[in-house]
């Protein structure tokens, strides 16, 4: 079926083609024709990612009258972020109307510029629920005349606590208006308002119950807890190219998540309720531009993120609500394309699993953490992919290259591939040098032979990984260090007394204590086991040492030119 088939005025088709939609979605294709030739109001059961914003933002488009400024057409919807997207989707959808007029009105903004909008005459206002209620009792804006409401997520914004403002707003607009209610669920409070504010509606489901999932491959991982975060390292590290959500349960796991990856230099951002609304805005738009591939989110703040090409989204953990799942696998695969939706799970929360097989309808596949082999092929083949595929600068270049000739004379082509790839890829295969399973399937495998796994995994570690060595001491270790947050999950003991030495190098010179503790150990020509507590300030540091190597090391390091060309100074210091 054609959009034309569909029975749109000569303008929406001329707008829609401009977006470059080619073929109606499955929900465009069921509900367009029925908006547009029935009065009825409309049940749809629907993803976000199906094409669900044109499935109402068409026929509603349509069928409004652009000569008149009176308000006749109104969207309700949960968020701020969705509020912006629906109306300039809406705004494109009616380009071709002289005087078209469509205004978002949401919180978190002027209420004075949206109330001048507003006076301008909009046809159609897409709002959430507070920003209206707001206006609605300022009587800034008059719904008297609405002949069409759409809720869009109505699951969501009854999650959020919206129900009495819905309620009020419904109230406010007419009895004969149509009224269209898209949901991802139906609980029984999305019931409740279509039976009663709805009247005989017609209902559509796309597809299966999750339209949006055929899409989406639902993997699961058991992993212990205290492994969950390599997990996550080595989930992402097999991806290269992943561009994704990952969702915590609180403010406070999802900055730690992120500060962690962000100090192991990946690309990534958190998002939750405690920044402040612009800083949201600036994590939303890197995010948006893929200046950030990864976005490590609260269920709150995540919600209507409308971003396409999503690939996948990790549940760092299963969100409290298991309802929530659907929301959050929803945020890849939209528009008809694919994407992975993954679980990280504990024993114990694996008994939970079979509830969000129930609310997505389908099985979820186990799978296995990748090797640390796996993932150093696929990394360094994705390496090689980038350097056939490099634009190379001829003339830029050119005035270098005699010089590099000169310095690589001496190798010949097989050696000079070997060093290139070295240079570049040696921090990899130093970090999953000895990576161990870190796979919690306690069916597979002896105690014996998981006892055997977990002390070779003593010696997973690596230059990206600030916490190495986090779960090298016996359990009685663990727990005495527990108090100690100093130590930014980068403790290590010392045995014995400890001297305690200053260096004028801090946090501006190396980007973490991984970086320090390898300078340190390389040009003092110490092991590692000797360094102890290490408190890195903006330029300078302290760091607890074996008294039996201070002397050695404190003569390695005075007068390493680091990098700027500054010279390192270290001395015992008397604090
Ligand atoms: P929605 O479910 O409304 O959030 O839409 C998801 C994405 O699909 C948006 O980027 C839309 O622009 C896009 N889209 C909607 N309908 C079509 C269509 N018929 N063909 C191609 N893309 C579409």
């Amino acid at each position: 079926m054609t959009f034309k088939e569909l029975g749109l005025k000569q303008e929406v088709l001329d707008a829609v083609a401009s977006l470059g939609f080619v073929d109606p979605s499955p929900i465009q294709q069921e509900a367009i024709p029925q908006l547009l030739e029935t009065e009825r109001d409309l049940v749809g059961l629907a993803q976000t990612g199906t094409g669900k914003t044109a499935a109402f933002g068409l026929p509603m488009v349509n069928q409004v009258d652009f000569s008149s400024k009176t308000t006749q057409g109104l969207v309700i919807c949960p968020t701020r972020e969705l509020c912006i997207q629906i109306s300039k989707d809406f705004q494109q959808f009616s380009r071709n109307f002289r005087g078209a007029n469509i205004v978002p009105v949401y919180g978190g903004a002027s209420i004075d510029t949206q109330v001048r909008q507003l006076n301008r005459g909009a046809q159609i206002v897409v709002a959430t629920p507070g920003r209206l209620m707001d206006m609605i009792k300022r009587k800034r804006v008059d719904l008297s005349q609405v002949s069409y409401v759409a809720l869009d997520e109505a699951d969501e914004m009854l999650n959020m606590g919206f129900k009495e403002d819905i309620d009020a707003i419904l109230e406010n607009t007419p009895n004969d208006k149509q009224t269209w209610l898209f949901s991802a669920t139906m609980p029984k409070e999305v019931v409740r308002i279509a039976k009663n504010y709805m009247d005989n509606p017609i209902e559509i489901t796309v597809g299966t119950k999750n339209a949006a999932s055929k899409n989406i491959e639902h993997h699961f991982y058991k992993v212990n807890d205290r492994d969950r975060f390599h997990g996550l390292k080595r989930i992402i590290d097999f991806e290269p190219n992943i561009y994704g959500v990952i969702f915590c349960r609180t403010r406070r796991e999802t900055s730690e998540v992120a500060d962690k990856l962000i100090k192991s230099n990946y690309s990534a951002e958190p998002l939750h309720g405690d920044l402040s609304q612009a800083q949201r805005d600036r994590v939303m738009k890197a995010f948006r531009n893929k200046d950030i591939q990864l976005l490590v989110a609260t269920d709150v703040a995540a919600r209507g993120i409308d971003v396409d090409d999503i690939t996948h989204v990790i549940n760092y953990n299963l969100p409290d609500e298991i309802e929530s799942y659907t929301h959050r696998s929803g945020r890849t695969a939209r528009a008809g394309k694919k994407g992975t939706s993954i679980l990280l799970l504990n024993t114990r929360e694996s008994n939970k699993l079979r509830f969000v097989e129930k609310i997505i309808n389908s099985k979820i596949d186990q799978k296995k953490f990748p090797t640390g082999k796996d993932i150093c092929e696929k990394q360094l083949m994705q390496l090689i992919d980038k350097v056939v595929e490099v634009e190379v600068k001829e003339e830029q270049i050119a005035p270098y290259l005699s010089a590099v000739d000169e310095k690589l004379k001496e190798f010949s082509k097989e050696e000079i591939i070997t060093k290139f790839v070295s240079a570049e890829f040696n921090r990899f295969l130093s970090y999953y040098e000895n990576a161990r399973d870190i796979n919690d399937d306690s069916r597979g495998g002896s105690d014996r032979g998981r006892g055997n796994e977990r002390r070779r995994g003593d010696r997973e570690r690596g230059g990206r990984d600030r916490d190495r060595g986090r779960d090298r001491k016996p359990r009685s270790d663990r727990r005495e260090r527990r108090g100690d947050k100093d130590n930014g999950g980068f403790n290590r003991n010392v045995e014995g007394e400890s001297t305690t030495l200053f260096l004028n190098v801090g946090e501006k010179d190396f980007s973490d204590k991984g970086h320090l503790i390898r300078v340190l150990c390389q040009e003092g020509g110490v092991a590692g086991k000797n360094l102890g507590k290490i408190r890195m300030m903006d330029n300078f540091s302290f760091v607890d040492v074996a008294p039996k190597i201070a002397g050695k090391l404190l003569k390695g390091i005075n007068g390493v030119e680091i990098e700027g060309g500054r010279k390192m100074r270290a001395e015992v210091s008397n604090q």
